[in-house]
């Protein structure tokens, strides 16, 4: 009988719970390790809602990514019995002439994605809660979805631990060496441990933990705020989460308390987080200029006052497109960093693809545009 590979994951957030679930399913020993718990809000997954959306408005490469993680989050749900993503619709709203729209729109014909075009008109008609400006189109992405991301965190690290993976919680990695004679060392503040491979999956952490990666992950606050419609149903009518590109880079999503709508910026509105450790968690008066901004020129229906407001953070690349792959020159440790403001989507794909590298040392995934040395495109 084969010794199962000794896996480490570093971090069971968004994506490393997802790992954690791929490894322990293909029969590796996992230990995982997290500096808080899973479904914590300190990293980037808090905020109780995210997009999934096949209608992805950069490279096209992401189309298979996509159907992958489609499929993982289906059969996620399924062995876990939990409601974890429901089909809703997206709305992908920007200049018709934009490149990003345009290459929206090639992509969804060259790959037949179930996708409509909505004028300003049928906009109005069947999405009264927004407006479009002139030159502007909203394509409905039928494959939209709302993602619960904490519970979707717990979900897949407790479905990891039913399969037999360790997670240790409330600790923190400091450090990760290259072990003499082949592995690597991860050394917490309790100790250290030798595994065959790490999974590194920190997300705004990256830099702290592995600092000089070839590609610059610049670490970013991302607000979010919580605001009541006065005249429009956002809820009972199913208007469904919606990305908008031009005039505001925003992306919106009514809230599962049946009530408010989530609003949050792109991410050349946010500060720098120079230290994770010390993330501002309070947002001031005088950041929800743009948000007000926004709500008066598209969406005059929800109130500008809002009712709730938190800070995330998030890791962005200059391509927009994460690292994904082998550390260069470091077989045996695997990095997943830099998801851009548009990674839970994609997940579970990635924790397939981790388990597949981590294992097999490669993947039959198409994952060569987002390789750690890669510049990418946008
Ligand atoms: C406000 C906001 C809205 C977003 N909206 C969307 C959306 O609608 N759709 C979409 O697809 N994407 C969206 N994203 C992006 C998506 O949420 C992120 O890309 C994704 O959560 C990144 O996952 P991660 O695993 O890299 O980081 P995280 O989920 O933050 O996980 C990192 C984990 O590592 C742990 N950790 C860090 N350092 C250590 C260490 N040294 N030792 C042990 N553990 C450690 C942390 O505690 C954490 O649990 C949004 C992001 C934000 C911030």
């Amino acid at each position: 009988m084969s010794i199962p590979k000794r896996v480490a994951v570093i971090g069971s957030g968004s994506m490393g719970s997802q790992a954690m679930w791929r490894l322990a399913a293909r029969g590796a020993e996992v230990i995982g390790y997290d500096r808080y718990a899973p479904g914590h809000d300190r990293g980037a997954a808090g905020g109780e809602t995210r997009i999934f959306r096949a209608a992805h408005l950069g490279d096209a490469g992401y189309v298979p990514l996509l159907r992958l993680a489609d499929r993982m989050w289906e059969q996620l749900q399924q062995e876990t019995g939990s409601p974890l993503r429901r089909r809703s619709g997206c709305l992908v709203m920007g200049e018709a002439a934009a490149p990003s729209m345009r290459l929206l729109l090639a992509t969804s014909t060259t790959h037949q994605l179930d996708h409509e075009v909505l004028d300003r008109e049928e906009l109005a008609r069947r999405y009264p809660q927004h407006r479009l400006p002139d030159g502007h189109i909203a394509v409905l992405d039928r494959l939209g979805a709302v993602i619960r991301p904490e519970a979707s965190i717990q979900a897949a690290a407790a479905r990891a631990e039913q399969l037999g993976a360790r997670l240790h919680r409330y600790t923190t990695v400091r450090e990760i060496a290259p072990a003499a004679g082949g592995g690597v060392q991860i050394i917490t503040d309790h100790g250290t441990d030798h595994v065959d491979t790490a999974v590194v999956t920190v997300g705004p952490w990256i830099n702290t933990l592995l600092p000089g990666l070839p590609r610059t992950v610049d670490v970013r606050r991302v607000i979010c705020s919580w605001h009541l419609p006065t005249r429009h149903d956002w809820f009972t009518g199913g208007a469904p989460p919606f990305v908008r590109s031009t005039p505001h880079d925003c992306f919106g999503l009514p809230s599962p308390d049946g009530h408010s709508v989530k609003l949050g910026l792109s991410f050349t509105r946010h500060l720098p987080v120079p230290e994770p450790e010390r993330l501002v968690r309070e947002v001031r008066p005088e950041e929800l200029g743009t948000f007000r901004e926004l709500i008066h020129e598209l969406m005059p229906d929800l109130n500008p006052d809002p009712i709730r407001l938190s800070a995330y953070m998030e890791g962005y690349t200059e391509s927009g497109n994460p690292l994904v792959g082998h550390l260069p020159g470091e077989d045996d440790i695997v990095v997943m960093a830099g998801f851009s403001g548009s990674g839970f989507k994609l997940s579970p794909a990635m924790g397939e693809i981790a388990a597949d590298l981590a294992l097999d040392g490669t993947t039959e995934h198409p994952i060569g545009f987002l390789a750690p040395a890669a510049v990418g495109t946008v």
